[in-house]
């Protein structure tokens, strides 16, 4: 299990992203190298562990190189990305793909499945049409007109051609909510297959940390959604997968509604039952699909799918800013 304990500071009710706190480690550096980046619209953040000094910085290039990679292919805002491409071409026929490409929609279509489609890449198809930058959303009549492309089942795999179809026009896909976890555990299998058995690969809210740190947990830190300074939970963790998922990344608030980056693919618009979700687990990939699909469950029926699989924990800041944990850390609770 991932946390040996919890503990909540202060009174407060409230939490959200997860930080990696920094260690008191004066004095204790020696071996570990640390780079910071910005690729796929995210901070990137790699720490790596290794005695010999060319090793561990090869290590860091390999990663970056991988997180540029992921971005080419991926991006949707790329117009030579694969996926810009299959979102041009996907409705007229099969578009030939990567079968890196077709191998993580289908994994994005599996999410789809085991939470009952509140994860959907086809969120796209409206959410294309918000500008959290420039505080531009698509008024009632046009996501209502848009509604039906969203629906994952109007995306068809085929692993053995590589190609992607879709069913219907007027569908978009967009891998925002999986692709950062994907690359987060890409990268770990490359750090592994290198000899590095001590790092930490962060991209925006995807964390995962490969053994330990100084002989000791990596310590991470749950924010509060509405304090960027406030850290509401510590959690030791070692070999370990941390996503979470926030109303505070992208958004913009009008007349008192918040419209942010995570939409509920039954409605079109913003998802609300929660301020801010974590889950932790074995595989980026999944936790950063769960926490996006968790977002969108609320508080309620997330923690009953999180209580379905063994390996993953969720803690949910609902709307109201009260805590929710899965049964796992449960018994960790102050
Ligand atoms: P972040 O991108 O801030 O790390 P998340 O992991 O929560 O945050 O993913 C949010 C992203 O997921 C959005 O920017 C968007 O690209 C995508 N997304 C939004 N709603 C959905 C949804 N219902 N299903 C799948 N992906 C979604
Ligand atoms: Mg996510």
């Amino acid at each position: 299990m991932c946390c040996n304990f919890m503990s909540r500071s202060g009174t407060s009710t409230v939490l959200a992203a997860v930080l990696l706190l920094a260690a008191a480690t004066a004095g204790a550096d020696s071996g570990w190298y640390r780079q910071d980046a910005a690729i796929m619209g995210t901070a990137i953040h790699v720490e790596v562990y290794h005695e010999d000094a060319a090793l561990a910085q090869r290590a860091i290039a390999v990663v970056l190189d991988e997180m540029h990679h992921i971005d080419r292919v991926m991006s949707p805002f790329r117009p030579d990305s694969e996926l810009s491409r299959v979102n041009r071409e996907a409705a007229l026929g099969p578009v030939p793909v990567s079968p890196e490409l077709a191998r993580l929609i289908e994994r994005a279509l599996q999410v789809s499945e085991l939470t009952t489609g509140a994860f959907d890449i086809t969120f796209a198809s409206i959410g294309y049409l918000y500008d959290y930058r420039d505080g531009k959303r698509p008024d009632a009549q046009t996501v209502q007109q848009a509604l039906p492309a969203i629906d994952y089942h109007h995306v068809h795999v085929d692993q053995a051609a590589a190609t992607v179809a879709f069913a219907s026009r007027g569908v978009r896909i967009d891998l925002g909510g999986i692709a950062k976890g994907y690359a987060v555990e890409q990268s770990a299998l490359l750090l592994r297959g290198m000899g590095i058995r001590h790092a930490m690969i962060s991209a925006g809210g995807d964390t995962r940390v490969i053994g330990d740190r100084h002989g000791r947990p990596w310590l991470v830190g749950i924010r509060h959604p509405r304090d960027e300074h406030g850290i509401l939970t510590r959690m030791p963790v070692q070999d370990e997968a941390v996503s979470t998922s926030g109303d505070y990344e992208r958004f913009f608030d009008e007349d008192g509604v918040r419209y942010h980056h995570i939409i509920d693919p039954a409605t079109g618009d913003s998802a609300r039952s929660a301020l801010s979700v974590t889950i932790l687990g074995p595989d980026t990939t999944m936790t950063d699909a769960l926490s996006t699909s968790l977002f969108v469950l609320g508080p309620q029926r997330g923690i009953a799918l999180i209580d379905r699989l063994p390996e993953y924990e969720a803690v949910v800041v609902d709307a109201r800013g009260g805590l929710h944990y899965s049964s796992g850390l449960a018994p960790h609770q102050p």
